[in-house]
């Protein structure tokens, strides 16, 4: 699945590739994806004539900036995007076919078929779902380290749920939660609020530090991820614990570790990231 770093990656890329072209009409071929309006001939009438000026991102969804709409995309699983001359044939799996007055397409194909599309009105598209729960963007100048240590401090929970949870923090997935505490020394299942003060500047540091490093190496992914320009994702060559179940930590040697935490493949060391007990009386629920 794509994480933030390859939603980012591919959001940059669109840029490159579709700024300011002028939607001619749309084809939906599959009306699943568009989830807003719900009926697709709507959904493909309202795009008519409106020109993308820019892309941004919210999390892992992508946000088309158009006239009078904000397209809010969703790749989920499997879902890509490609420009095309309009003369190409349809590939297999292409659901969605943005026409553009210059002659070129955008094409959105979805192996899966998990990936979604909502409509809104300019201004709306933020306060209601699926973008209107989300929590701090871990990329975003309001990511502080103060805005961090409120959100995660006096949780009871074990750290790692907490990171994946999306009403606190946007866009870290499976892979770089493991990545960022790997990196900042701390078990995944130490509970938020035996973290001491240091350990919490560590992680936010390490959150940051891994996203930054993955979006400049262009995003990765477990399976053949691809980018807007068929580009494959560098970073997968760059995890230092995620996937590397049984082989040697690059830090001290020990063998990694994987288990499950919150229904989650998790990678661990176990002597980089030991599993301290900071509180005199466990808690029940252990
Ligand atoms: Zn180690």
């Amino acid at each position: 699945m794509p994480e933030l770093p390859e939603v980012e990656t591919v959001k940059r890329t669109l840029n490159t590739l579709i700024a300011d072209k002028t939607i001619e009409s749309v084809d939906v071929l599959l009306p699943r994806i568009i989830q807003k309006p719900q009926d697709p001939d709507l959904f493909a009438a309202l795009l008519q004539g409106q020109t993308i000026h820019v892309v941004e991102r919210r999390g892992k969804f992508l946000r088309f900036i158009l006239d009078d709409y904000v397209m809010v995309s969703h790749l989920r699983m499997e879902g890509r995007y490609g420009l095309y001359s309009s003369e190409e044939q349809l590939e297999l799996h292409t659901h969605v076919v943005f026409h553009f007055t210059d002659g070129t397409d955008l094409r959105y194909k979805d192996v899966r078929q998990f990936g979604t599309m909502h409509l809104f009105p300019q201004g709306q598209d933020l306060t209601q779902p699926p973008l209107g729960k989300l929590g701090i963007e871990p990329l975003d100048e309001s990511f502080t380290f103060a805005a961090f240590r409120e959100r995660i401090a006096k949780r009871t929970t074990k750290i790692k749920p907490l990171l994946l949870n999306q009403e606190y923090i946007v866009g870290i997935g499976n892979i770089y939660v493991d990545e960022s505490l790997f990196l900042a020394g701390i078990h995944p299942e130490r509970e938020a609020d035996t973290l001491s003060r240091p350990e919490l500047q560590k992680l936010h540091a390490a959150i940051i530090q891994t996203l930054q490093d993955s979006v400049e190496a262009g995003g990765s992914s477990i399976k053949s991820y691809v980018n807007g320009q068929g580009e494959i994702g560098l970073f997968q060559h760059q995890l230092k614990i995620y996937g590397r179940k049984a082989e040697s930590c690059y830090q001290c040697g020990a063998e990694i570790q994987k288990t499950v935490v919150g229904g989650r493949g998790t990678h661990f060391c176990p002597e980089c990231q030991p599993l301290k007990r900071t509180r005199k009386t466990k808690k029940s629920k252990e």
